[in-house]
């Protein structure tokens, strides 16, 4: 019988609340609940995507995960061992091997430091490498990037968007990383450069074995190179599952709708969209039992009193909704009632026939 593998990082339980700010005879505001209760496991060498509404809670899970912000309550372990007990200097190694790669290349870069020294500053800080062994390592960077070693001695403003962020990657590898969590890294860029970087990012996982976490939006480019799916809903993860059954039969109705408010751009695909009911809830005061009903159009009674519990719904797929069997046996069709039936497996098509390597163009 072989063990299961231990995860190379796991939240356990996490929540995150932060308090709204509070003057002088300003009443007390409730806390905004930004992750509420999540446990999740990511498995070495895998690549996990966090997908959901802009203040699903995503990009705080990942930085939680991370441990760049305090959790109000819960656990982070990295190879089994808990990071809130970890010495100081032992949890600054274990930082060193989870890095990020943020979302805007814009902002992220210090425009003060030539790209040399914005590399080269982790090399700087953890290793008493040389000054000529540090330059000769940026420039071997530079290279595994795609950009060459002379545009050390520019700036960041001197740079195009995917180059920049070419170079926060490079930023990110220079620490020998073993688990990198992209926070939306391609958002910010053309979908052209978007596709150079998902295949920049393929590559270094397999040449560098590195884990990856992407929290992102777009659902063809998670399609393209995650292994497993989180779909995060008001600070909680309402399903998880591998990625082809994810997009196949999605068992939870916010994955349904989020897949289908993907837009489709053949005129003889086009469909009448079904868009989900109402705003996302306050986070501040989050729907009673299960977070979804005010939007959902399967909920029942029993969804404002009870919470479903986030269960293995078949094996290595897990759900929180109390009627996930029912919902995905009909294929979503209530979703989808302005849409004829086979909207859904159109879209499915899409998914599957995107290729980035397709829309790449020259550097
Ligand atoms: Fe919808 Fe009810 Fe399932 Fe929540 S538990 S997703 S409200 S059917």
């Amino acid at each position: 019988m072989t063990l299961p593998e231990t995860p190379i990082l796991e939240g356990v339980r996490l929540t995150k609340h932060f308090c709204a700010g509070q003057g002088f005879l300003q009443r007390r505001q409730a806390p905004v609940q930004a992750v509420n209760d999540v446990s999740l496991a990511i498995r070495r060498g895998e690549t996990l995507a966090l997908v959901g509404e802009s203040g699903s809670g995503k990009s705080t899970l990942g930085r939680l995960l991370l441990n760049l912000l305090t959790a109000t309550s819960g656990d982070v372990l990295y190879e089994g061992r808990n990071l809130g007990n970890l010495p100081k200097e032992k949890l600054r190694k274990v930082r060193q091997e989870l890095q990020i790669i943020f979302q805007d290349p814009f902002a992220s870069l210090n425009p003060r430091m030539t790209v040399e020294s914005i590399i080269g500053e982790p090399i700087w800080l953890h290793t008493d490498q040389s000054r000529s062994d540090r330059q000769a390592k940026v420039a071997e960077l530079l290279q595994t990037v795609g950009l060459a070693p002379e545009h050390g001695n520019r700036y960041p403003h001197e740079f195009s968007g995917g180059q920049r962020q070419r170079i926060g990657i490079a930023r990110a590898l220079a620490s020998h990383p073993r688990l990198i969590l992209g926070d939306e890294p391609m958002s910010a860029l053309d979908v052209s450069v978007q596709a150079q970087v998902v295949n920049l990012l393929e590559d270094l996982k397999h040449q560098f074995g590195l884990t990856l976490l992407i929290v992102a939006h777009g659902l063809a480019v998670i399609r393209h190179m995650s292994d497993r799916v989180a779909v995060m809903y008001l600070g909680e993860v309402v399903e998880l599952a591998p990625v082809d059954a994810l997009f196949e039969t999605p068992f939870h109705p916010y994955t349904q709708a989020l897949i289908a408010a993907v837009p489709v751009n053949h005129p003889a695909l086009r469909q009448p969209r079904t868009v989900l009911r109402g705003d996302m809830p306050s986070p501040a005061n989050p729907p009673s039992g299960c977070r979804f009903h005010t939007r959902c159009p399967h909920a029942r009674s029993l969804c404002k009193e009870v919470k479903p519990v986030f269960e293995m719904a078949t094996p290595g797929r897990q759900a929180a909704c109390h009627f996930w069997k029912e919902i995905a046996n009909a294929g979503g069709d209530r979703l989808f009632a302005a849409a004829p039936s086979t909207a859904f497996a159109q879209r499915l098509h899409l998914f599957k026939t995107y290729s980035p390597a397709s829309m790449e163009t020259q550097p």
